[in-house]
């Protein structure tokens, strides 16, 4: 599923690349209450740090884990990274394809049906109702319920057969240590040079690496919830 931003083209080509879906809209924000998707890809994982600079009153910022290339510079203070999955989901209140970014605490309760081989199995044969309790505090923020098994409808094939695993494998792949560095940069405001040779002083917002899922705030409230960590 990839749209030609360059190379030949016909001349009745119509497609100007305006599929482009923002970063912001291809992820799946969760409502409170119920939330039925469909998985139609596997968990795609990745190590993350949340880095607060100082006097953040936030929740921080999530910067991924470069560890896998030899050095982290977040690793190296201490911190330690936690493990997220994407995963491509068709939401059903819209019936489109989202990206679902998850914790363990809702990948645990996904992970304890695919191992149900008796009645439950592969999560993909079936859509989940994650339920979202604000009130719910550390163990009743999510639960996850699964829905009866039902065959994909053809519409549901096709979103699919058209789920971009490269987009999401590349979202996965972890950045450098330079990398992480100029994004922790970035957050703290740091003077970097500017390309016409002057200095730029960086804005603090800074885009994050990986957008914000439902749970950031959830994670940063009960950061000892995340039973297990990489
Ligand atoms: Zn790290």
């Amino acid at each position: 599923m990839t749209t030609n931003t360059f190379g030949e083209v016909s001349w009745d080509s119509s497609d100007f690349g305006d599929k482009k879906v923002n970063s912001k809209d291809l992820f799946l924000r969760l409502d409170d209450g119920d939330n039925e998707v469909r998985l139609v890809t596997a968990p795609y994982q990745y190590l993350v740090h949340r880095y607060k600079k100082e006097g953040d009153p936030g929740f921080g910022q999530k910067v991924q884990c470069s560890a896998s290339h030899g050095s982290c510079p977040l690793c190296d203070t201490g911190d330690k990274a936690k493990r997220r999955w994407l995963l491509g989901v068709i939401e059903r209140k819209k019936g489109t394809y989202k990206i679902l970014d998850i914790s363990y605490a809702v990948f645990g309760q996904i992970q304890k049906y695919a191992k149900n081989a008796a009645h439950w199995g592969d999560p993909t044969k079936y859509d989940l109702n994650i339920v979202v309790d604000k009130n719910g505090g550390a163990t009743g923020y999510y639960s996850v319920q699964p829905v009866p098994k039902s065959p994909l409808s053809a519409t549901d094939q096709d979103i699919k057969d058209k789920a971009d695993l490269d987009d999401l494998k590349r979202r996965v792949t972890p950045p450098d240590a330079a990398t992480v560095q100029r994004r922790l940069d970035k957050i703290n405001g740091a003077v970097v040079p500017g390309s016409n040779g002057s200095t730029v002083k960086t804005a603090v917002k800074s885009t994050p690496a990986v957008s914000l899922a439902a749970d950031e705030e959830m994670d940063a409230e009960f950061p000892d919830y995340n039973g297990t960590t990489a």
